[in-house]
């Protein structure tokens, strides 16, 4: 493709990353390879959502600027990572989608297989440790999982997505926080199911050989999980040991576990020492006088947690 229409397509997706909520105010910033193996990238400090020609401009893969006006963004360094980890691609996308920004904050894993597409097209979106924004820190920080990913986000920053071209690395942020809107809504509405671990991989080694994607990632489609993380139950904060999911049912279940091991805690705390006291005493506030002993604590939230297993027709269920 000629420089004019890749300018042209950078200038589009900009706009589309601002009017789709990927990116506010002078977030984010855009690359692609020219022809000439150059890179075209956005400038430092440009509104994505009001781009013109003249916030591009063309460094080369060191990050010197060999064309336009002002100074390539504060996140080139990033980019040139990914191309030097990636020879496969030809564009790199990075915004800050919100929901996906903030799943990174509450500290919930977007390592899960939960959409059946999203599976297949894109695998899991691995969450890269902070590092300070515009530093080489960050940009070799994201190098290994570039290798493998192309989707990935920053802890709370933003998004970093590959692809062949401009269309394709878009295609990745929209469906990375498309993902994270679903995700979002589910566990508002009580819980998320995970794929089928079996399931999960079938779809993944499919989608790798069908679709293709990193070549290191194809190079696993044949084995045991693809090229997911322990076939999708191995995610970090979600905290959820069991792979077919943490449903509505479950939590209500929990809920109920608590609350009855409360009360039983309440009924021990009535029968104990402060019930025994002489009206005049003044309550007690804290300490170990006032309460029962911890093994009857221990005892009562056991005998409970029994109980409701064994109500609810035994572990695992
Ligand atoms: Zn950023």
């Amino acid at each position: 493709m000629h420089e004019r229409q890749l300018r042209e397509q950078m200038i589009r997706f900009a706009h589309l990353c601002y009017e789709r909520r990927l990116l506010v105010a002078m977030d984010g910033n855009l690359s692609c390879l020219l022809p000439s193996g150059d890179v075209l990238c956005t400038k430092a400090g440009c509104h994505k959502g009001f781009l013109t020609e003249d916030d591009l401009l063309v460094v080369d893969r060191s990050g010197r600027k060999l064309r336009g006006n002002g100074q390539p963004t504060s996140e080139l360094l990033m980019h040139l990572a990914c191309y030097d980890e990636r020879p496969d691609i030809g564009a790199v996308v990075h915004a800050h989608p919100p929901i996906s920004v903030a799943f990174t904050i509450a500290n919930v894993s977007m390592a899960r297989c939960v959409l059946p597409e999203v599976v297949l097209t894109l695998g899991v979106v691995p969450t890269v440790d902070y590092a300070t924004t515009g530093t080489q820190t960050l940009a070799d920080r994201i190098r290994p999982f570039v290798r493998q990913h192309d989707a990935i986000l920053m802890d709370r920053h933003g998004a970093v997505c590959l692809g062949k071209d401009l269309l394709t690395a878009f295609c990745n942020l929209e469906t990375m926080e498309h993902t994270a809107l679903i995700t979002k809504t589910a566990r508002d509405l009580g819980g998320v199911k995970e794929l089928p671990p079996a399931e999960a991989v079938k779809l993944r080694a499919l989608g790798l050989k069908r679709y293709g994607g990193p070549p290191d990632a194809v190079a696993r489609a044949d084995a045991p999980t693809a090229d997911l993380p322990s076939a999708c139950t191995g995610c970090s904060g979600c905290a959820n040991p069991d792979p077919s999911g943490v449903g509505p049912s479950a939590n209500l279940r929990m809920a109920r576990v608590v609350t009855q091991a409360l009360h039983s805690l309440q009924d021990a705390v009535a029968a104990g020492p402060i019930a025994s006291r002489p009206a005049a005493a003044p309550p007690a506030r804290s300490g170990a006088a006032a309460l029962p002993p911890a093994s009857a604590i221990e005892d009562a939230l056991v005998d409970e947690v029994l109980r409701a297993i064994s109500a609810q027709g035994g572990p695992g269920h």
